[in-house]
């Protein structure tokens, strides 16, 4: 399988190099060629077969001969031995109609383990091949930065960079970062918001003599793989439950860059039956605003309590315009112009595809701390805020079965949940540790030049080092 830009402008590449390129050369996301679609026959196997052996149906299509369904098996199966139960995704029924997916077992109590373990997996394995290294520049608003420095700490060929914003993760999640003593991971506080870091390292992808001179790779949701192992899980759900009309089943998904909805939207490209896609959004409504209006506009970030959500330009979207357009790179490239140069663009006649493909909601702070009253009082369950935000959503939208992805542990978001439920939820068996280890990390201005010198200063491909 090859993968294009979705602004047109570089050459196809193959599944190993996209894995470790991230953003193209003309500031494009790559996307598959084309949609490898599962057959019927293949989806309904499912029901018996387990997490890891679901990740090789769903992932091989895309690698094609470049990586084996023996070594790809062999990688999930050690990815997923990371997490805490069996199931990988255990799905906890809520109510009639209402089913959580646990996305939060594994080692950072969120859902981002469960593609970056993949991908770390992944990356070794490529520039293994290769005799390579690579250092990875990624920017955080709270979860993605634990997920990647706990999957990569033990990685011989590649050093980790991750900016995050001062401030504004919680405890827990810095601490994720910041703990991991192993000398070729790093958090670096940026004196801004995430929206800031996020332009810090695509500038840094842009600045093609650093990317270069560095081996920059990334691993934020504008790697292929880390969409297409979040794929997984939406025919893990469906293989575990029988779907309303036709089979299918409606998913609300907490969003912030677009990237987890997206895997839901390339599901339904390979051929899982999905009825509605529910983009759940905190008061950073970008989205809502743009599924009503028609026009894609962004606004100040607001903080809220689900932080990781607290985004207002979501970078996969992107994919979603190319696809909606009927893959017209020219149309992304004005859009995504018109974005950098004025902060929003009009969908036109894009607007009614978005409509059709997606509902949105945009749950305020209240209704987050109402359903988490609620949810625990009714049904004995707590929802940590993001996941909140997609009950409200389902709530809102959904007549028929929903999946609710969870896609955090309420402990990570002790002092949110605190808050609304007077009680502090408590981290999870073999974390007691996290709390009281010493803490590394160095703080920036948002400042380009100051952050480049950073990495350069602690990358031993930069350094020449030979692997
Ligand atoms: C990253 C994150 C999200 C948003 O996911 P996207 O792929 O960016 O849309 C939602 N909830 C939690 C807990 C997260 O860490």
């Amino acid at each position: 399988m090859n993968f294009i830009s979705t602004r047109g402008e570089v050459e196809k590449l193959g599944f190993e190099d996209v894995v470790l390129a991230g953003l193209a050369r003309d500031g494009g996301l790559y996307v598959p060629e084309a949609w490898p679609v599962l057959s019927n026959d293949t989806i309904a196997s499912f029901a018996d077969k387990s997490f890891a052996e679901i990740a090789v149906e769903v992932i091989h299509p895309f690698t094609g001969d470049e990586i084996s369904r023996d070594d790809l098996f062999r990688m999930a199966k050690d990815a997923y031995a990371t997490f805490d139960s069996p199931a990988v995704t255990p799905l906890h029924p809520l109510k009639p109609g209402l089913t959580v997916l646990e996305l939060f077992h594994g080692p950072t109590l969120a859902f981002k383990d469960v593609a970056m373990q993949l991908l770390a997996r992944l990356m070794d394995h490529v520039l293994a091949k290769r005799g390579r290294r690579a250092t990875i520049v990624g920017a955080t608003s709270g979860d993605t930065g634990g997920a990647a420095i706990e999957a990569f700490r033990t990685s011989q060929r590649v050093d980790v960079v991750i900016l995050f914003p001062e401030g504004r993760v919680s405890d827990v999640q810095r601490r994720m970062m910041t703990t991991p003593a192993e000398k070729n991971v790093h958090a670096l506080a940026i004196r801004g918001t995430f929206d800031d870091c996020q332009a810090l390292v695509k500038a840094m992808f842009n600045d093609h003599a650093f990317r270069d001179r560095v081996e920059l790779s990334g691993v934020n949701s504008i790697n292929w793989a880390r969409i297409v192992a979040q794929a997984t899980y939406y025919f893990y759900a469906a293989s575990r439950l029988s779907g309303g009309k036709d089979g299918a089943l409606s998913f609300s998904v907490p969003t912030g860059n677009f990237g987890d909805i997206f895997a839901g939207y390339v599901a339904k490209c390979m051929g899982l039956p999905i009825d509605k896609l529910i983009i759940a959004s905190n008061e950073n409504d970008i989205l809502p605003r743009a599924v009503a209006t028609g026009i894609y506009a962004m606004r100040d970030v607001v903080p809220t309590s689900s932080p990781s959500m607290d985004i207002q330009v979501s970078s996969n979207f992107e994919r979603y315009l190319f696809e909606a357009s009927g893959r017209d790179a020219g149309l992304v490239r004005s859009l995504m112009a018109s974005l950098a140069a004025k902060g929003s663009f009009e969908l036109g006649s894009l607007a009614p595809i978005l409509k059709s493909d997606f509902a949105a909601v945009s749950a305020s702070e209240k209704d987050v701390a109402d359903c988490i009253r609620d949810t625990e009082v009714r049904y004995g369950y707590l929802l940590d805020p993001h996941t909140a935000c997609a009950v409200v959503a389902a709530e809102r939208v959904a007549e028929g079965d929903t999946v609710v992805l969870a896609t955090a542990h309420p402990a990570k978001f002790p002092d949110a949940i605190e808050a609304i439920t007077r009680k502090r939820p408590p981290l999870p068996r073999g974390f007691e540790h996290l709390m009281t280890d010493k803490e590394r990390f160095e703080i920036l201005s948002n400042n380009l030049a100051a952050v480049e010198e950073f990495v350069l200063n602690h990358s031993r491909a930069s350094a020449g080092v030979s692997p």
